[in-house]
């Protein structure tokens, strides 16, 4: 057993609540006030086969100071914003939105019947990135690269760059042309039962697995404890992880990414480092100057 590697520090269960106009969905990072994983904020996952738990969607709403990520499982969704760019996200693509200064979107589905799946990660951005310009970038399922693992799995990678044995695959986001400051690594793991995962990771980064089908054991020999299904799992710190496929299999996100060390104020939408700093937003907002450049 290696003493560096990660061992899950404490679980974060998913809890069921709404957001947009209505949306049901499972919380687990941001669940409560000041729940976060630096640099991450909230993770939610939404899935359902009832369209009247998605079906009103995400109406015409303001975020600031952070950055969105979209993953797609099931379903469509169509992100419009003040810009009018328009975007239609099918299964298996992601759309990474930075909001900076500030972005006004909806994001309502595309299907009124079907299944309905798929993830928003909030991370936040640095002080000094938290004004500037809004961008985002729609990423088609064919874009996110797929490696096939030498003992059975695969793992899609979205963020940063995945390494097993001689073969390295980079994703489309956080490239070694594009780095961002949190350096995030987001990954899709496929895990048929009998089969286990093993990546480095940077050594103090903060990192979470949340599995959306099945359960997973994380860590070895001794220290290797189980993960349940819809539940984030903190990793502690540590230069490599090993994650194991539960007795029914696994699917799982496994993420992780650079701790900003700021003090956060949050209200809704807006994440700033002060509460001056949310009220600039908040007046901004309703001033009808918060996408308007500095
Ligand atoms: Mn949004």
């Amino acid at each position: 057993m290696n003493t560096n590697s990660r061992t899950l520090d404490r679980v974060i269960p998913s809890v069921a609540t709404s957001d947009g106009a209505g949306v049901k969905l499972r919380r687990s990072i941001g669940n409560q006030r000041g729940l976060y994983l630096d640099p991450f904020l909230m993770l939610d996952e939404f899935g359902t086969d009832n369209p009247g738990d998605y079906i009103a969607g995400f109406p015409s709403h303001p975020h600031r100071g952070f950055e969105t990520v979209t993953y797609m499982l099931d379903g469509r969704m169509q992100h419009r914003d003040h810009l009018g760019n328009v975007g239609d996200l099918g299964p298996g693509s992601v759309q990474w939105m930075t909001a900076g200064r500030g972005v006004i979107h909806s994001e309502m589905p595309l299907q009124e019947s079907g299944r309905m799946r798929g993830f928003q990660l909030w991370i936040n951005l640095p002080s000094a990135e938290k004004m500037k310009p809004a961008s985002w970038r729609d990423i088609p399922a064919q874009e996110i690269p797929v490696l096939e693992l030498p003992q059975g799995g695969r793992v899609k990678v979205i963020a940063g760059t995945a390494q097993v044995g001689d073969r390295a695959l980079m994703g489309p986001i956080n490239t070694t042309a594009q780095p961002l400051s949190t350096n995030p690594l987001y990954f899709d793991l496929d895990l048929p039962a009998g089969t286990y995962f093993e990546h480095a990771l940077p050594a103090d980064h903060t990192a979470f697995a949340y599995a959306y089908e099945g359960s997973v054991v994380v860590g070895e020999g001794v220290a290797a404890r189980e993960l349940p299904t819809q539940a984030a799992g903190v990793l502690s710190p540590g230069e490599r992880v090993v994650i194991k496929a539960g007795p029914l299999g696994a699917r799982l996100i496994l993420l992780a990414g650079k701790a900003l060390r700021e003090p956060i104020a949050q209200y809704g939408p807006f994440v700033m480092n002060t509460r001056e700093e949310i009220e600039q937003a908040i007046r901004d907002y309703q001033n009808d100057v918060l996408i308007k450049a500095a």
